[in-house]
């Protein structure tokens, strides 16, 4: 049986998401960048809430969690290495760490660089990993914490996953990031037909996110930084993978 996730837009562009394991009712959040918006739609559905998996540490991440927890009195799951600046955790993870939500397996992916200590969660039953600010929809969080070679790390622990798997970013910042892909790769015909499906998305008021590993392979500059063709339209043929990965982040900071 599958995932049932439903997104619900947060704040001026975040997402968290609802998913139920629709084998066994169990219910988890995964980030709370406001309480009111995801307790609605609990109460709307009539669902009981198991579950708070939280990404990493920022505020837009985490600012209604508290209020979530007193209402629903869920478990809290983060990363082991953000304990001390994330709210009380319940569960502490760390990469490799396996946990169920009702019959559904959940993996634990270290997915550093926006923040040491971010985290991923991959449901490889139900082809779905929730990135927040790791890897995003033609995009990928700006690099505060680690470095560059960390999270072209993180890039390719997400270029690993099967092309089925269906990327739950943590903002709607598609349209903006795909104005930056643009720049680097002007005649990637897959990228000019995504912003097309992107344009539409965004005219009718329907979320860009999720997009297949697939998809994001083909068009995403982040996860083409070890391409030769990215390579040649930088100037940058002799580069490691994980320099070209800087240099287009670095461009993206300043676009
Ligand atoms: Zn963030
Ligand atoms: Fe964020």
């Amino acid at each position: 049986m599958p995932l049932q996730i439903i997104t619900i837009p947060c704040l001026s562009d975040n997402y968290a998401y609802l998913i139920r394991d629709e084998t066994t009712g169990q219910v988890a959040v995964v980030d709370v960048p406001e309480a009111a918006p995801v307790l609605n739609v609990l109460k709307d559905m009539g669902w009981q809430l198991d579950q708070i998996l939280i990404t990493h540490h920022h505020y837009d991440h985490i600012d209604g969690l508290e209020e979530v927890r007193k209402a629903t009195g869920a478990k809290v799951y983060g990363a082991k290495a953000d304990k001390h600046r994330l709210p009380p955790l319940d569960v502490s993870l760390t990469e490799g760490n396996t946990f169920k939500l009702g019959r559904q397996v959940c993996d634990v992916l270290d997915v550093s660089g926006h923040t040491i200590g971010h985290i991923a969660f991959l449901f490889k039953g139900a082809a779905a990993v929730f990135s927040a600010d790791s890897l995003m929809a033609l995009g990928c969080g700006r690099v505060f914490e680690g470095d560059f070679a960390m999270m072209w790390g993180t890039m390719l622990k997400f270029k690993a996953l099967p092309d089925d798997t269906l990327v739950y970013s943590g903002h709607e910042y598609t349209m903006s990031n795909a104005k930056f892909a643009l720049t680097i790769e002007p005649d990637n015909a897959d990228l000019k037909a995504r912003i097309k499906d992107i344009e539409y998305k965004r005219a009718n008021d329907i979320p860009t996110v999720p997009a297949s590993i697939a998809l994001e392979k083909a068009t995403n500059p982040f996860l083409r930084a070890d391409l030769a063709e990215v390579k040649a339209l930088l100037g940058m043929e002799t580069a490691t993978d994980a320099k070209v990965f800087g240099e287009i982040r670095s461009r993206k900071d300043r676009f």
